[in-house]
């Protein structure tokens, strides 16, 4: 429909249904030829109905005064209208609290701190979601073990359609990995990704949550602007290792959640493989990537540190074998606890 005929369509309000005539589905086609002329086809139910033919003259006469130069065709068809779909409503409106969770970089255990945060939150009764917008690396579904998850469309009367998560330890999970092969990330730069965003965050079926956790992309880009403008983040928790905590893209990360326009708080860092203890050893700390890195700029910036969570090793293993060790090793869980009380304290109890 060329775009300049449709826009001054809008101006004919259909008397009954109080819509323009194109979103009543009145439209079928409305085009400028090389020639300048112009096509317009409408449907109606009846062709021969004087309130047809009331708007079929409104269209010509509008035509007349806007194209003087053109001359314009009108036909109706006899077929009942096809009304646009209006937007349908978010999904996203039982959930109580959405928690962003950030990294500079890649490869210092966003998403593995967002599984366990996810599962302790679960631990403590929470009803608990995670939208994994981590288009680099959709890690989640490994993660929980639903790799082959492929998510159903339901349709409910009114012609919305709902995307239904996968579960998987009472957790609903949604991700971009459902849909794209890892390979095809690059590809997804930019329109596609925030287009696919929001679908998943607005059409996914997640119920009344109390938590969802969304798995952002390393680093700062257009998914993060897109997600911040989108929705209302309750807090954001930002994830690095020790060495990596004073390096550009955290500060840059900091910096575009307490932005004047973002104004999202920021619930603390999460200092991830912030040391290491072999077992023959448990008293002996290694401190690898250098110690108290994550509380020397926590306090530099202002925010609080959630956890210091160590290199252990079922928690590699629990992300490869699709259960995060939060779940079932003591340790890990002391740990993600600890994480998980000081979030729930940091938002407000009421939704
Ligand atoms: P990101 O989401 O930041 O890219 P991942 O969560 O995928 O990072 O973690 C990268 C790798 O490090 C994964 O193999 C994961 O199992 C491992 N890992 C993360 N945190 C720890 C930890 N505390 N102890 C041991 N391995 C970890």
């Amino acid at each position: 429909m060329n775009e300049q005929i449709e826009a001054l369509l809008r101006q004919i309000i259909h008397p009954e249904s109080g819509q323009d005539i194109v979103d009543s589905g009145f439209v079928d086609r409305a085009d400028m030829g090389e020639d300048g002329n112009i096509a317009i086809t409408l449907r109606f139910q009846k062709a021969r109905d004087p309130f047809t033919q009331k708007i079929k003259r409104q269209v010509e006469q509008l035509m007349a005064e806007h194209f003087p130069a053109s001359n314009t065709l009108v036909i109706v068809r006899e077929a009942p209208p096809k009304p646009r779909r209006r937007e349908q409503q978010t999904t996203t409106n039982e959930i109580c609290r959405i928690i962003a969770v950030a990294s500079g970089k890649g490869g210092v255990g966003k998403s593995t701190v967002t599984a366990n945060l996810a599962v302790a939150l679960r631990q403590r009764g929470y009803n608990v979601g995670i939208l994994d917008a981590d288009i680099y690396g959709p890690s989640q579904t490994k993660m929980f073990g639903c790799e082959g998850y492929v998510p159903e469309a339901e349709v409910d009367e009114d012609g919305n359609q709902y995307i239904i998560p996968a579960q998987s330890l009472g957790i609903k999970i949604q991700s971009i990995g459902f849909f794209i092969r890892s390979t095809d990330a690059l590809m997804w730069r930019g329109g596609m990704a925030v287009n696919a965003l929001h679908q998943l965050l607005h059409q996914t079926k997640w119920g009344k949550l109390d938590y969802l956790l969304v798995d952002l992309p390393p680093g700062t880009g257009d998914i993060h602007l897109s997600i911040i403008n989108e929705i209302k983040i309750s807090g954001a928790v930002i994830v690095s290792t020790p060495q990596q905590i004073a390096v550009a893209d955290v500060i840059r990360g900091v910096e575009m959640f307490r932005h004047e326009q973002v104004n999202i708080p920021i619930l603390g860092i999460v200092e991830n493989m912030a040391w290491f203890t072999p077992e023959e050893l448990p008293e002996n700390r290694y401190y690898l990537f250098g110690k108290g890195g994550a509380s020397r700029y926590a306090t530099e910036v202002g925010v609080d540190v959630l956890g210091e969570v160590p290199i252990i090793q079922s928690i590699m293993e629990g992300s490869d074998d699709g259960r995060p060790a939060g779940g079932y090793d003591a340790r890990v869980e002391e740990y993600y606890a600890e994480i998980a009380a000081k979030v729930v304290d940091k938002l407000p109890t009421e939704c």
